[in-house]
């Protein structure tokens, strides 16, 4: 049969029927501990009772208007936001590539509004991820993503992180801002430590420039402070938010201070979907749970309790586990196999997780990711090892897929507890 979807990317042959908390249910009855939430997304994992009720309810009351009209629920999120962090106004998108947009418009407009208009550059740093548009492949700046896309969209400039002096040549008086994450997650859970996010900040403000935060994949909880760069103490001008906002439900939002937004006034900016009544009743419903600073709290210890076990495999499987990164329950490892095998592995032991790019495996569980389940991760984790150690011993070209090795561990959903999780 040919395949109706535009081929471009690798599917595999696995689909599910209903997910419930970290948990994710075939048709036939098996199980797999999700440790991928999609990517990043299901902050809450999966039917998380809070979101279900309030979406259902929501479906039977109203989808769309437009923001030509009050969304209350909207303002509602919006206020809350702006409570939470730096920010004081926020303009919600679909996805996170569009809320970057808004944020690299933000930038330029607020120069141009301030009689500079020449300063429309934003420099962005190597093994960024910032989405797929025609504007952000460019400040992604990567060649895979680049290629046979027509001239590359002016305006980026990229450099290494940490090189000052590269840095300080590629700042002229046409750069309106930085941009980077927090923790590169595409590009291999790379972390800007607190003191290098405090120098681009002090860079920033004696340059004019703003400092833009792509929050996309690190923000809503997912280190366990509601927003990643508040490990550093710093505070930035725009913050982009998407991925983990709506519990699994699109959407994104771009975040700002009044003064980095003074250049976007009426008319400069819009969306048709953006803050509609369904995304906000979800990103409500998210902010209910993970804004309680008890929760945050728990994902902090969560993220603690996974790391000694990736510490742990690590010491224990050194030929295959190279380094542990990452923070909270955003953490992997750089492997010394290639890391799309390992992911292969661990999901043969019914544990899903995403490759990223470094050689890295990622893992993002749910925010709601209870003990026993962390723990259940490290036996498979512990399994695929012992497969994959096995495996490299074999000649190359008579190993056997990984992917079609069958586990020894518990698979079975139905013989699953199926107590609600609180
Ligand atoms: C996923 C991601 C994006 C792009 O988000 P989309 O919703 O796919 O457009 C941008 N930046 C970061 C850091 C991301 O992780």
């Amino acid at each position: 049969m040919s395949d109706p979807l535009l081929p471009i990317g690798k599917r595999l042959d696995l689909a599910f029927e209903f997910g419930k908390g970290a948990w994710l249910y075939t048709r036939n009855g098996d199980r797999y501990l999700d440790f991928a939430s999609g990517i990043a997304v299901n902050s809450l994992g999966h039917s998380h009772p809070h979101l279900v009720k309030t979406l259902k309810a929501q479906i039977g009351r109203l989808w769309h208007t437009s923001n030509l009209v009050r969304i209350p629920d909207g303002e509602r999120l919006a206020g809350r936001l702006v409570d939470a962090t730096f920010a004081d106004v926020v303009f919600f998108a679909n996805s996170g590539g569009e809320a970057n947009e808004a944020a690299v418009k933000m930038a330029r407009r607020f120069h141009a509004a301030a009689g500079a208009p020449e300063r429309y550059r934003v420099v962005t740093f190597t093994g960024a991820f910032h989405g797929r548009t025609l504007a952000m492949i460019a400040a992604t700046g990567y060649s895979r993503y680049l290629d046979g896309f027509g001239p590359k969209v002016d305006g980026f400039d990229q450099v290494a992180l940490g090189d000052w002096s590269a840095l300080d040549k590629i700042i002229t008086p046409a750069t309106a801002a930085l941009m980077l994450e927090p923790i590169q997650g595409e590009g291999g859970l790379r972390t800007v430590d607190p003191e290098t996010l405090c120098r681009l900040r002090d860079i920033c403000d004696e340059r004019g420039l703003l400092l833009i935060l792509d929050e996309i994949q690190s923000g809503v909880g997912r280190t366990g402070k509601f927003l990643a760069h508040e490990w550093a103490g710093i505070a930035p001008d725009i913050v982009t938010l998407a991925k983990g906002i709506g519990g699994g439900f699109p959407m994104g939002a771009c975040l700002a201070t009044r003064r980095a937004a003074s250049g976007m006034v009426q008319g400069s900016h819009g969306t048709t979907f953006g803050g509609n009544p369904l995304a906000m009743a979800a990103g409500n419903a998210v902010l209910d749970i993970v804004l309680d600073v008890d929760f945050l709290k728990r994902v902090v210890s969560m993220g603690k309790l996974f790391r000694t076990h990736l510490d742990r495999a690590r010491c224990k499987y050194g030929d295959l586990i190279a380094e542990v990164r990452g923070v909270g329950l955003l953490q992997g490892v750089q492997t010394v196999v290639d890391a799309r095998k390992f992911v292969d592995a661990l999901r043969a032991q019914h544990l899903m997780a995403i490759s990223a790019r470094d050689n890295v495996v990622r893992f993002a569980p749910p925010l709601t990711v209870l003990p026993r389940e962390i723990n259940d991760a490290a036996r498979r984790i512990e399994a695929a090892c012992e497969f994959l150690r096995e495996w490299k011993l074999q000649p190359q070209g008579q190993q056997p897929e990984p992917e079609n090795v069958r586990t020894t561990l518990p698979v079975d959903g139905r013989s699953e507890d199926m107590e609600p999780l609180s």
